[in-house]
């Protein structure tokens, strides 16, 4: 292990910190919730500047993906948190009697939180929020690729956070990975599926349990719909594409799959709306955030540097070197094995890919990796069956895009190849939670068959206790005739 003696002792402070206890205290973790609302009450602002000097995000689109999201949380966490804390109590069989079981929520201990930099506020202060309310100590690795909100934490945190608890450690791959070599006690990633494979594989060594909220290739079903309902379905698209992070987003929509004989109205429409939300001139779009660096503006034109590819640009298609700004656009049936159909494409471009029947998209869906969220528009009942039962992802949506995100009651995360483990709200809490099970027995009453010496009664008295045979224990141990073939 490379030595770092600075990362080595806040390592060593936050362990010392959680022995002592003081993370486990409700008043402790309510203190810190109630800090995490100060902060970004207080902070608004900067905050507002931060994403925009970083990704180019209105004021607007900050507070209804980051802050507001933030603030949601925080709120959420205070007003349940003594309810989540409280033990479970149950019931246990009658055989266990005179017994108690529960099941209590410790904090796993020193937590490392991974964030990445699309939502660079969020991703790191609402895992925090579940980590703090679950009681745990915490770092924080934000990414380095959006560096002044990195900054900003590391600067700010020690003044609203408990120092001795909460620590920022900022720094690239190398200071990722040198954090990586320590033994933690839950690690809770969020980046790419390829990274996400190193995070697993170094918790594996300490076998530290891992949350991994990944990315992939979020489908949006498109069936064909009445006018009415055009509109307002075409808005949620293109919400879902251009309206969070310029398409550099989890669950933002990678692609839309319609029938063939719907693709020019659906096409018609996401242009119009398009123009409605953005207008035409790339270079003012000041409503459409920017790529983040140059590294991911190259990567998004490289897709339309294969001919075959810009041959089907049907919408856009512009980039604006200065700003790192992508024009919304739209391309019409993109080769299936073009990097643009098999890359996560994290960026303004739209693949619309048409099928002669909607519900081929399934198999199609079926045939590659499983998608963190899957959205549908349709109204008719069976599909919605068909698609729940026929394709796993990580949420299905009917009729909207990325709302998912701001339902606490909802579990958000993957599976397969975008992830496991699941967060927000009450599943926030348990994820940064073990759940213990408890059982207290009184020393009344024994249940001898489970001892030895064996004999036929007592197997026959198990049968009954494994089957909750009441009366047949009753009548075994009356000395009354047996209750079943030994
Ligand atoms: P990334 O995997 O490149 O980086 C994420 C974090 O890992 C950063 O903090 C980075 O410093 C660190 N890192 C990068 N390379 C590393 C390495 N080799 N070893 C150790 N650590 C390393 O991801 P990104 O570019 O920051 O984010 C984009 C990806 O994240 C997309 O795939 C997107 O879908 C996914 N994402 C998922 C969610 C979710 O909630 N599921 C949310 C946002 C982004």
């Amino acid at each position: 292990m490379i030595d770092n003696p600075e990362m080595r002792r806040s390592v060593e402070e936050l362990r010392l910190t959680f022995k002592s206890g003081k993370t486990r205290s409700g008043d402790w973790r309510k203190a810190q919730l109630r800090a995490i609302l100060r902060l970004i009450q207080e902070n608004e602002d900067t905050l507002f500047r931060l994403l925009e000097s970083e990704l180019g995000k209105h004021p607007v689109e900050s507070y209804r993906d980051e802050i507001g999201v933030v603030k949601k949380s925080a709120d959420h966490a205070l007003t349940y948190i003594d309810q989540w804390m409280s033990p479970k109590k149950g019931r246990l069989p009658l055989v266990f009697f005179p017994a108690s079981r529960k099941v209590l929520s410790e904090p796993f201990g020193l937590v490392l939180i991974i964030g990445s930099w699309n939502f660079p506020i969020s991703l790191i202060l609402d895992p925090l929020i579940g980590a703090i309310s679950a009681g745990n100590t915490v770092v924080l690795k934000p990414s380095e690729l959006a560096l002044n909100c990195a900054s900003f934490f590391a600067n700010i945190l020690p003044s609203y956070l408990d120092p001795k608890a909460i620590k920022v450690i900022q720094g690239g791959i190398d200071v990722s990975n040198q954090l990586l070599q320590y033994k933690w006690d839950k690690i809770f990633f969020t980046g790419s599926t390829k990274v996400g494979k190193i995070v697993m594989g170094a918790a594996a060594m300490n076998l530290t349990p891992v949350t991994l909220e990944l990315g992939g290739k979020c489908p949006v079903i498109f069936d064909c719909l009445p006018n009415s309902d055009l509109k307002v379905a075409a808005k949620r698209v293109a919400s879902g594409k251009w309206g969070a992070c310029a398409g550099q987003a989890c669950i933002g929509i990678d692609y839309v799959i319609v029938e063939q004989k719907f693709a020019s109205t659906l096409i018609e429409q996401l242009k119009k709306t398009i123009k409605e939300f953005y207008g035409d001139d790339v270079k003012n779009l000041r409503n459409l955030a920017k790529i983040i660096n140059r590294g991911h503006f190259d990567r998004l034109r490289s897709y339309l540097e294969d001919p075959t590819v810009a041959n089907c640009i049907v919408y856009g298609g512009s980039f604006d070197d200065t700003s790192l700004i992508i024009e919304p656009t739209i391309l019409l049936d993109p080769p299936l094995d073009a990097a643009i159909m098999n890359e996560e494409i994290f960026g303004p471009l739209l693949p619309v890919i048409t099928m002669d029947k909607i519900e081929e998209s399934i198999e199609f869906i079926n045939s590659k990796p499983k998608p963190l969220a899957l959205y549908a528009f349709t109204k008719h009942e069976n599909f919605k069956k068909r698609i729940l039962a026929e394709t796993s992802s990580g949420s299905v949506t009917f009729n909207d895009t990325m709302v998912q995100f701001v339902c606490d009651d909802l579990p958000f995360g993957g599976v397969g190849q975008s992830g496991f483990g699941r967060y927000h709200g009450k599943y926030s809490f348990d994820t940064f939670s073990h759940e213990k099970a408890v059982l207290e027995r009184s020393f009344y009453l024994e249940l001898e068959p489970r001892h030895p010496p064996w004999s036929t009664f007592k197997l026959e008295f198990l049968r009954c206790v494994y089957n909750y045979n009441y009366a047949g224990m009753l009548r075994l141990l009356l000395g009354l005739k047996r209750t079943s073939n030994p």
